[in-house]
């Protein structure tokens, strides 16, 4: 083999892992769809863990560093008091325009020499046997000695593999939302009104999360569901946002476009020969927040480092084995783990959130994480065995609640067992049969 890597998709992880291996002596091509750089990202501003160049071996950018901003949580009732995040002084995350960070990402991949070939539709994988050996495109073939898929969450390379690699083809309906965000302006005259940071919780079983931010000029709206949506749901919503908020105007500042995020535990297999998904494209977002920079551009640092110890170039699904299993220790398990609790959150029902708000079963400290906290332990620190009981005991007389905590408490205990008994090394009917058995896990989740 070979030190010619193929990137498929400009996706945040392959541009790390990009960055890395060609600062390493490889040959990098990422192939892009968008026609040209500026085209890459979005409009809008994204939080993600301050940690994540650091931690990922990259350049810090000179910009986005803020105070970690509270968020404050609403009920379905509006009686209720919201529940509002704390963080002390001194606690800081990433802000940053979207296209900012590709503008830093590209940046940095440019000057370690990887080339970038832009208004390439990459349409699957090309295999010979049971190796992908490179991509068909929309500029045609191209074949290299690794193909890197971080082509995002409806990758047509993860969708186009053949099954017996156990690699999951498709994601179902409800383990994906559509995001639709939008910033409106910001009206005058409306002095108390404070800049907030407002997620609804609605338990209304359509909407999966709701924000509504206000900034100093703007109002930025965020609507995400299961379910593809039109302008006849955005115009319904955009009135409930705009009772509760005043000074929401009507003209459209930025996005404004609906898109898709994964919402589920990472695809339990990331490697074949020839092949590793990074990203979106497996599915590497926190399953509560669907926040997903930071995963990817850690993954893609773990993949690059793992590639560079396969001294024969073997690249085989045997040697990338160690990407699955480091990332899966790293942040996988982790984010499996908070899979289990998503599922929990949609289990509640609009009466079982009232219940939560009314009776104040939640504290300030115990929302106090980062929605961008990639790890389990990070998010849930603050529930010691002590707070638990405390809060149980508040939860005690509603019977329905305690068996939906009974039985996610259960699932959770299962998960541990299966993720300490990946395989360590690779061989496919073993893989396969943990896949399996890692994904029956989540097959039934309503409570
Ligand atoms: C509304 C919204 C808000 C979000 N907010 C946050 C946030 O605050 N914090 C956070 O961490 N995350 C956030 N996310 C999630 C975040 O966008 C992703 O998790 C993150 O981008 C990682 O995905 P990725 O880089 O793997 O894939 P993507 O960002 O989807 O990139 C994939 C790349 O591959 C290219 N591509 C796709 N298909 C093809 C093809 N067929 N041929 C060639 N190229 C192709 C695309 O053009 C794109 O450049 C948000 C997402 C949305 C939609």
């Amino acid at each position: 083999m070979g030190k010619n890597i193929i990137i498929a998709g400009a996706g945040h992880g392959g541009l790390t892992a990009a960055y890395h291996l060609s600062n390493s002596g490889y040959n990098v091509t990422v192939y892009e769809r968008a026609a040209q750089e500026s085209e890459l990202g979005y409009e809008w501003e994204d939080f993600f863990d301050a940690r994540t160049f650091d931690e990922a071996g990259l350049p810090e950018s000179e910009t986005g560093k803020i105070p970690k901003v509270p968020i404050s949580f609403y009920g379905p009732n509006p009686e209720h008091d919201p529940i509002r995040q704390t963080f002390s002084n001194g606690e800081v995350e990433m802000h940053m325009n979207r296209k900012e960070l590709y503008a830093h990402l590209i940046g940095l991949v440019k000057e370690a020499g990887v080339q970038i070939v832009y208004g390439c539709t990459i349409y699957a994988p090309i295999l010979i046997g049971s190796r992908v050996v490179g991509i068909k495109t929309s500029l045609g073939d191209f074949t290299g000695d690794l193909v890197i898929d971080a082509a995002g969450v409806d990758s047509p390379l993860r969708a186009n593999l053949p099954p017996y690699l156990g690699i999951q083809n498709t994601l179902k309906q409800n383990e994906c939302v559509y995001a639709y965000r939008a910033y409106f302006n910001r009206l005058e005259g409306f002095e108390d009104v404070k800049n907030e940071y407002k997620t609804y919780l609605t338990g209304d079983g359509k909407t999966v999360t709701t924000w509504a931010v206000t900034t100093e000029k703007t109002v930025d709206l965020l609507i995400a569901r299961f379910e593809p949506f039109g302008q006849d749901v955005i115009d319904e919503m955009y009135k409930i946002f705009k009772a509760d908020n005043p000074h929401l105007g009507d003209q459209l500042v930025l996005g404004g476009q609906v898109v898709k995020i994964p919402l589920r535990r990472p695809i339990a297999v990331l490697v074949a020969d020839g092949y590793a998904a990074v990203g979106d494209s497996a599915c590497m977002t926190v399953p509560i927040a669907g926040s997903g920079i930071a995963n990817s551009i850690r993954a893609g640092k773990i993949l690059a480092d793992v590639i560079r110890t396969d001294r024969n170039e073997e690249y085989s699904a045997y040697t990338l084995w160690k990407y699955q299993v480091t990332f899966f220790n790293k942040i996988g398990n982790s984010s499996a783990m908070i899979d289990m609790a998503r599922a929990f959150l949609l289990s509640l029902k609009k009466e079982d959130l009232e219940f939560f708000f009314g009776n104040k079963i939640l504290t300030s400290e115990d929302v106090s994480f980062n929605t961008n906290e990639t790890s389990a332990k990070e998010m849930f620190a603050h529930f010691s065995p002590a707070v638990i009981l405390d809060r149980l005991k508040k939860v005690g007389a509603n019977r329905a609640l305690i068996r939906k905590i009974g039985a996610v408490a259960v699932r959770i205990g299962r998960l541990k067992l299966v993720t300490s008994r990946m395989p360590d090394t690779y061989s496919r009917p073993a893989v396969i049969k943990w896949a399996q058995k890692y994904e029956q896990l989540f097959a039934d989740t309503s409570m």
